[in-house]
Formats: C-alpha cells, sequence, structure tokens
C-alpha cells in the first residue's frame, strides 16, 4: 500500500503514477557524489526497491560533495553506509547492498533492474557497466563530472547509442583493450594510477545526479521524452549542450554486425585456475583475468579438476583491458 500523504505533491504531476514506482527495482552503481544524491531522490520518491553496489569506502575528502556520509563515517563502507541512511530517509523502501567490485556481482542482481544508473569514475568501469547492461537489455542511466563540467547519457540497449557506439573515451582509454600486456604498459599504468584526484564540486554532483534521477523516474513512469542521449553541462557558463549519437552496426557491445569470434584455448586437469589466468593474460595482452562459468567465479586457487567437469567448457573472461568479456571454450586436457 502505498504512502499516499507522503508521496501527494508529486502525484498533482499529470501521468504521474506512484504505483508503477513502488514496483520498480533500480540498481545503483557507485555512491560517491552523484550516486549519494541519485539514491536520495529515488528512495524519497518512492521506489520500490534500490539496490547499491559500491566496493569503497569514506575518505575525509569525500566529504565535500557526497552528501550521504558524515564526518563520523570516515573509514566506513560506502554501500552499507549509504544503505543505512536511506533507510531512516524512508523506511518503506526496499534497500539491499553490495560492498563489493561490480563485476563481482551475481548478473541476476543486474536482471532485476527496471534500470541501472551509473555513477562511476573511471571508464573502465563505465565500458564494463554499459556492456552488462547490453547484456541484461536494461535500460541505463550513466553520468560523471570534472570540476564544473558534467555529463549524463541515457543507453536502451539496442535501441540508443550505447557507450561503445561512439566512443567519447579519450584515445588512451580505449587503446588499453588493445595494448600489449608488459612491463612498460605497467609502469604507464603505475604512472597514470599516481596521477593526482580529479577536481570536484557539490553543485556539480547534484545538478547531474538530479537530472539522472529524472531521466530514472521518466524511464520508469513512462513519461517526458527521454534524453536523446548524450547531455553535456557547463556550470560555469550554464550552458548545456545536447548531442544526438546513433548506433553502430560495428559497436563491439552492441552492433549487430560485430560478431566476436569464439576462441579456443586448453586448460590442463592439474593446473589451477591461476595458472591458466596468467596464459591468458600473457596470451591476449589483459591485465588480470578472471573467470566466469555460469554467473559464478572460478576460484583462483582451485584445479582445473575441481571445477570443470566436462571435456569443452565454455567460460567467459574478465579484465579491465576488455570492454566486454570474451567467451572461450577450454579444451580440458592431461
Ligand atoms: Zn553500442
Amino acid at each position: 500500500m502505498v504512502d499516499d500523504d507522503r508521496y501527494s505533491r508529486q502525484q498533482l504531476i499529470p501521468g504521474w503514477n506512484q504505483e508503477t514506482l513502488s514496483a520498480s527495482t533500480v540498481v545503483l552503481v557507485g555512491v560517491g557524489a552523484i550516486g549519494s544524491y541519485v539514491g536520495t531522490i529515488l528512495v524519497s520518491s518512492g521506489i520500490g526497491k534500490l539496490i547499491i553496489i559500491d566496493f569503497d569506502t569514506i575518505e575525509s575528502s569525500n566529504l565535500n560533495r557526497q552528501l550521504l556520509y558524515r564526518d563520523s563515517d570516515i573509514g566506513n563502507s560506502k554501500s552499507e553506509t549509504a544503505a543505512k541512511r536511506l533507510k531512516e530517509l524512508n523506511p518503506a523502501i526496499d534497500i539491499e547492498f553490495y560492498h563489493k567490485k561490480m563485476e563481482k556481482v551475481s548478473v541476476a542482481v543486474y536482471e532485476e533492474a527496471d534500470v541501472i544508473i551509473s555513477c562511476l569514475d573511471t571508464f573502465p568501469g563505465r565500458r564494463w557497466i554499459n556492456s552488462m547492461a547490453v547484456r541484461v537489455k536494461k535500460p541505463l542511466v550513466t553520468g560523471g563530472m570534472f570540476a564544473f563540467l558534467g555529463n549524463a547519457q541515457v543507453i536502451i540497449p539496442y535501441e540508443t547509442a550505447c557507450f561503445e557506439c561512439q566512443p567519447l573515451v579519450p584515445d588512451e582509454e580505449l587503446a588499453q583493450a588493445c595494448t600489449p600486456f608488459g612491463e612498460e604498459r605497467k609502469k604507464e599504468r603505475e604512472e597514470v594510477e599516481k596521477e593526482p584526484p580529479l577536481p570536484a564540486v557539490a553543485t556539480l554532483s547534484t545538478i547531474i545526479g538530479g537530472i539522472m534521477a529524472q531521466e530514472a523516474l521518466k524511464i520508469i513512469l513512462s513519461i517526458g521524452v527521454c534524453l536523446q542521449n548524450y547531455l553535456f553541462y557547463d556550470g560555469l557558463n550554464n550552458a548545456t549542450t545536447i548531442l544526438e549519437l546513433v548506433r553502430s552496426e560495428e559497436c563491439p557491445t552492441c552492433g549487430d554486425l560485430y560478431k566476436l569470434e569464439q576462441i579456443e584455448f586448453v586448460a590442463y586437469l592439474d593446473e589451477t585456475v591461476r595458472d591458466l589466468e596468467i596464459r591468458l593474460a600473457l596470451t591476449y595482452g589483459l591485465e588480470k583475468p578472471e573467470l566466469m562459468i555460469k554467473e559464478k567465479f572460478l576460484e583462483s586457487n582451485d584445479l582445473i579438476k575441481d571445477c570443470l567437469s566436462k571435456e569443452k567448457e565454455i567460460v567467459f573472461v574478465i579484465d579491465n583491458n576488455l570492454a566486454k568479456p570474451i567467451k572461450i571454450v577450454l579444451q580440458i586436457t592431461k
């Protein structure tokens, strides 16, 4: 039963259906600056269920913009703290949280979503969640910020351009997918990781978070016009630009023409999963591959003979250097 008084003002909006909203599930990946605000809006508005995914912990440098957190939360889990605060805000909402990397969360969790919202601050992370949204065919609202600049994008898999169709991604980030694994590359990466943190201010995270939450509500309620489909906002000049991105048939994630070759690879009964992962990393230029079979990750310490039973097994390889998982057929031999 929906609390009509609590939601009475928004129900005055033509087309607003609180019952529909209260039956919806949103998966929110990343509860930093933008995610804090998106979560607050959706929970206040009365969605049915919010699933929060974030493996990060709260630092004092987060508190200028990550509005769900307090000084006393420093050192604690973001996902758990966000879940607790949001539950206080609206106890009627079903809130679940995963304090782990999104890659480690079962596909079934993403399948539960009516909308997936990505508030991640890295390109590899955005590429991964994009490929997951395309895989489970769920609308994805994604966004980011840099100082007084921000962007938001709405992706309806197989209908609108996905994150990879028109890569608004720096070339060096895209190049990661095909850069060979090696010492030079490792050194380069370490240098990138040492870069100073990005400038960030709360005004931008609330504006972009507000737009993203609004797009999610519109998708759930089927009202208004969906963002078509990339918005760029410049807060210093109050300028908003909207780009209409076009789907690419050759997109490696959602394109019709792109057919990823199935790779065959030998695995030995007496080797460990880690041995196999290392050989895959060296062969395909991967960073730290992980193997998944039927939505379950294989444990690195396990022996192949203990976790794979058939002569041929199809496994998926997931890695930071891959835009989407690659499928390999393991030929298991002595
Ligand atoms: Zn695409």
